[in-house]
């Protein structure tokens, strides 16, 4: 019998998963053995992947950059992604807008509602603002100054320096490509070792993905508040999902399409246990090793590209995150029955594009972010409160939304630079399965 491929797998365990956190629901004891018992297993499978993350970016990064015959051509590829990226996350903004100024969602929350949502998310909303305190009252050039790190091994130590550390591997890169082969042929060969054995970790990671996600669901689904609230602010987490929908499904693969000619069914076959993964954890940071190990594998993007394009995309290229941004902002001062002026839109697109880009990539760091749109936009940031309750579920589809993203980009850049081939890995079921030699 042919056996199921793995996003199949996958998208078995998410249901499976939700089927028992719906059933814990109904029993007064059930969460808690969730909790206890079911959450741990989707905890370990996304520390997992978060543990090999830091390795992946570095022993990649360095290979992929040594392979590159002079700095010219790192140039070039940097100026590529970084402008790409810009503009995916600008039209992502634009979609954003659009969607929120047509269907109004803000509208249908009336006074009653606003009361009840602001008083049962206080806590929460002021906790977030706090969070976002930090970021507004540095300088201007903290950002850039947060790239540099001043000592290797406290970089490496969290996974909340993963621009450090791409940085770090960037100039230890540039050091190789200066030398000859000669002097540093070793180290290169030592890096490429370690790259192969990462993926293969991947691999087997991404056996246990379905009961990863089963575990991660559930317990979503156990902890998750009443459904009630769900309704109120029904338009607006459609308007948020129908521009996700739009970008993922129409914009990427269009664009993907026409530059590389590659079919949105092969596009979608090579990148959908990544956005599977990424909906489960709602982090790209964690979904970063299944992008590239599938971009890579099989979608055809050598690894000279992969290896720079998505560790940097996977921590700025949040085109998901700021389309939520540009909507939630507009919702909530809709909500508050503010009209915004055609201006205060405009500096929407920009502080959206640079708060996505400032946004860590784990899960709820685009609504600490939020706050920044907010203030400077001047609309109040108490509407967080409004929008708390349905954030997790937006927050998994905007992950899915950035990962997407990421490859897309990835393969527009390789395709600019002639490093699209055919996919490494065609029988997919075999390259599941461990060999043991
Ligand atoms: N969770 C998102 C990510 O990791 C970031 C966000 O909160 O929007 O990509």
């Amino acid at each position: 019998m042919k056996k199921l491929e793995l996003h199949w797998k996958i998208i078995i365990g998410m249901v499976v998963g939700v089927l028992v956190g719906v059933l814990s629901v109904q029993f007064e004891w059930g969460p808690q053995i969730v909790i206890d018992w079911i959450k741990p297993l989707g905890t370990i499978f996304i520390n997992v992947l978060k543990l090999i993350a830091m390795p992946l970016i570095i022993a990649s990064l360095i290979k992929g950059l040594s392979d590159l015959e002079d700095i010219s051509k790192l140039s070039v590829l940097g100026k590529r992604t970084i402008g790409i990226y810009l503009l995916t996350t600008v039209l992502a903004v634009t979609i954003g807008l659009t969607i929120v100024n047509v269907i109004q969602p803000g509208k249908t929350i009336n006074e009653e509602t606003r009361a009840q949502l602001e008083q049962a998310y206080q806590t929460e909303a002021d906790r977030t603002r706090g969070m976002a305190q930090e970021a507004q009252d540095a300088g201007p050039l903290q950002p850039l100054e947060d790239l540099f790190a001043e000592n290797v091994f406290v970089a490496l130590a969290d996974n909340g320096n993963m621009l450090q550390v791409i940085v770090i591997s960037i100039f230890f890169g540039i050091g190789i490509i200066l030398l000859p082969d000669k002097k540093v042929g070793t180290v290169k060969k030592f890096f490429d070792g370690l790259n192969e054995i990462i993926l293969k970790l991947i691999d087997l990671i991404m056996l246990t993905a379905p009961y990863g996600v089963a575990a991660l669901l559930a317990a979503l689904v156990a902890e998750s508040p009443s459904v009630d609230i769900f309704i109120a602010l029904l338009w607006y987490a459609l308007s948020v999902v129908l521009g996700l929908g739009i970008l993922i499904g129409v914009v990427y693969p269009l664009l993907m399409h026409t530059f590389t000619g590659k079919g949105f069914g092969f596009f979608f076959r090579g990148i959908s246990p990544a956005q599977l993964v990424a909906f489960s954890t709602s982090s790209s940071a964690a979904t970063l090793p299944v992008t590239m190990e599938r971009t890579e594998e099989h979608l055809g993007v050598d690894r000279e590209v992969t290896s720079f394009v998505l560790p940097i995309g996977a921590t700025i290229n949040m085109d998901g995150t700021s389309l939520y941004q540009a909507i939630a902002a507009v919702f909530i001062a809709q909500a508050f029955g503010m009209e915004l002026s055609l201006a205060a839109q405009l500096g929407i697109v920009v502080t959206a594009t640079l708060a996505s880009i400032g946004s860590a990539a784990v899960p709820s760091a685009g609504m600490v972010m939020l706050v920044i749109v907010l203030s400077q936009a001047g609309i109040p940031e108490a509407g967080l409160a409004l929008i708390f309750a349905v954030d997790r579920p937006l927050d998994m589809c905007r992950t899915v939304a950035n990962v997407t993203g990421d490859a897309a980009v990835s393969m527009l850049v390789a395709k600019s630079v002639n490093k699209l081939g055919d996919p490494k890995v065609k029988n997919w079921d075999d390259h599941y399965q461990p060999k043991i030699k």
